[in-house]
């Protein structure tokens, strides 16, 4: 075994993987990343988050750079040929997590974003160039074998004979669609069988550009295709291959300038800074956890973009396992608590890839009677609603909350003022278990209650509309209106911001606690973790 013994070694430093990154660092753990290429792949995929991924970005210092590159769009639309419009998602609205509901971003911002954060993290080892080669669990931690590579001048990976071998408690693979650390897991994908291939264009535009249509689908059979911003300072067109069109055929920059014309689009006013031909999948991994070796990000599953999910959901697969590899890493917990996460994400995760095929199903359709019936049904409103956005519905969440419907749910974040200062709840106190209560009163906690809640760290926040007793004071009234309308007195959330439960009153406080107590117990087994 080699002298280099990390808490965590992360194959892949993807957004997904640099989330990780941030998580496990910021809770002080002793992580390697190896990466495969020497530097950041500084070329767009994602063209969208939500609020819950930019509370989780601000939870690693990284929202406010996110944001300033972002743009807001009010709505994602889908519409036929005729313009005609078939589906519209309602992107205008504060998001509970405390950021507006959606964004239209960059993602190489997010990546130098987050990869700023990491970079400021002292435990954190960021080893680009270095790809992972061999992985062989121990009883006790998991040997990794590393080769440096290097990328050629025409970007092809250049393979040294330059080994090194490092161990850890846990491997993460956050190694993307074609994952080794998954191929080590040696586990089966469930196919969901949607799978089309599209041409993905970025462009910079030189002078400002204006669309009647803006951020959404053209249905047309003849050929589907979409367009929306890309943050503050790029466009984002992609079209669908034909039957009969080849990716080679459709990689021609000449190809691209041709499809942007009718939108006037040219090289006189854009700079194409990107083409490429994906063929989009839609895969969930049956494991993500062999012993110590965990998957997150599309190494566990992958999906038609058409909801702009697919690092969303890897991002909240970071954020669902940290706080759970935190616990287990400092001896808190069992190990056993790691069994939760993908009881939690699969589901989850399942019902985004499920949206997102139905979505495509509309967009993807080249047939022009098939196009006709879609948009007569529609028209006819036989087309059922999209289903809501999916939450967390088993697993670490209590059992014997009276009010079901927020178990599972996303916990607010609104704007408090504490000791002098103001901001968003967790710009001023952070992040964690956090027990909230409405009002100024918190209860009495029995001792093992007490204990519960000093081994988890569990923050107790009185908020109210003023400050006595040094509660945290409310100052839009959002968690009174929040709490009002829940009809409840209390709620309990996750490091994740899923909410574990609530209390319709203080008196139901504790029996919250001695679930917590008992799902996430003290740990039992004597083996270092
Ligand atoms: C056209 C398109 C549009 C999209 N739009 C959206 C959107 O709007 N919103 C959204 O949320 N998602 C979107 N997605 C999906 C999103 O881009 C991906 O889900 C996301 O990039 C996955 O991140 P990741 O970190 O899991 O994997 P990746 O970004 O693939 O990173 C994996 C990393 O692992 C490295 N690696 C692999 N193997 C090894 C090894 N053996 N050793 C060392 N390193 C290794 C790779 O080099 C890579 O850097 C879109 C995708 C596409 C293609």
């Amino acid at each position: 075994m080699s002298n280099d013994m990390y808490d965590v070694v992360q194959i892949g430093y993807g957004p997904v993987g640099q989330t990780m990154a941030a998580l496990l660092g910021k809770a002080g753990h002793r992580v390697a990343v190896f990466e495969r290429w020497p530097e950041l792949f500084g070329k767009a995929r994602a063209g969208h988050v939500d609020h819950e991924i930019m509370r989780i970005f601000q939870s690693v210092g990284a929202a406010d750079a996110v944001e300033e590159d972002a743009a807001r769009a009010t709505k994602y639309e889908f519409r036929n040929a005729a313009g005609e419009l078939l589906l519209s998602f309602d992107w205008d609205f504060d998001g509970i997590s405390g950021w507006p509901s959606d964004y239209i971003v960059y993602q190489p911002t997010i990546e130098t974003a987050l990869h700023d954060a990491v970079s400021q993290l002292p435990t954190v080892e960021i080893h680009q160039g270095w790809e992972a080669v061999a992985i062989e669990p121990q009883n006790d931690h998991v040997d990794i074998t590393l080769r440096r590579v290097g990328r050629s001048a025409v970007g092809k990976k250049v393979v040294t004979d330059e080994e090194r071998t490092v161990s850890a408690r846990y491997v993460i693979g956050a190694d993307g669609a074609n994952s080794f650390v998954r191929d080590i897991i040696g586990t089966d994908q469930h196919d969901f069988g949607f799978q089309e291939t599209w041409l993905v264009l970025d462009l910079r535009p030189t002078m400002p550009l204006h669309f009647d249509f803006d951020n959404g689908q053209i249905c047309d059979p003849t050929r589907p295709h979409c367009l929306f911003q890309l943050g503050k300072r790029h466009r984002r067109f992609e079209f669908c291959l034909l039957p009969g069109e080849t990716p080679e055929q459709m990689s021609d920059p000449a190809t691209a300038w041709a499809l942007v014309k009718q939108y006037g689009v040219t090289p006189d006013n854009a700079e194409l800074v990107r083409h490429a031909v994906y063929t989009f999948k839609s895969k969930l991994a049956d494991t993500w956890m062999d012993s110590r070796l965990l998957l997150i990000g599309d190494a566990a599953h992958v999906m038609p973009p058409f909801m702009g999910q697919g690092m969303c959901s890897g991002v909240r697969d970071a954020n669902n396992l940290a706080w759970k590899l935190d616990t287990v890493l400092r001896g808190l917990s069992d190990p056993a608590i790691l069994e939760s996460y993908r009881d939690e994400r699969a589901p989850h995760v399942s019902s985004i890839i499920n949206m997102s095929i139905e979505a495509g199903k509309i967009s993807c359709t080249t047939d022009p009677s098939v196009a006709a019936a879609r948009d007569e049904a529609f028209r006819t409103g036989q087309v059922p609603p999209p289903p809501p956005f999916p939450h967390l519905e088993s697993g670490i969440l209590a059992t014997t909350d009276v009010n079901t419907r927020l178990r599972g749910q996303l916990a607010p974040q609104g704007r408090i003022a504490l000791d002098g200062r103001e901001g968003r709840f967790d710009d001023l106190l952070g992040t964690g278990w956090t027990l909230l209560i409405s009002g100024h009163i918190v209860p009495e906690f029995s001792g093992e209650q007490q204990a519960t809640l000093d081994r988890l760290n569990v923050r107790v926040v009185a908020v109210a509309d003023s400050a006595i007793n040094s509660a945290a004071t409310d100052i839009d009234g959002y968690y009174t209106k929040y709490f009002a309308a829940n009809a409840v007195t209390a709620v309990l959330y996750r490091p994740d911001f899923y909410i574990f439960g609530a209390a319709d009153d203080l008196a139901a406080v504790g029996t919250l606690i001695d679930e917590l107590g008992s799902l996430v117990p003290p740990r039992v087994q004597a083996a270092l973790a």
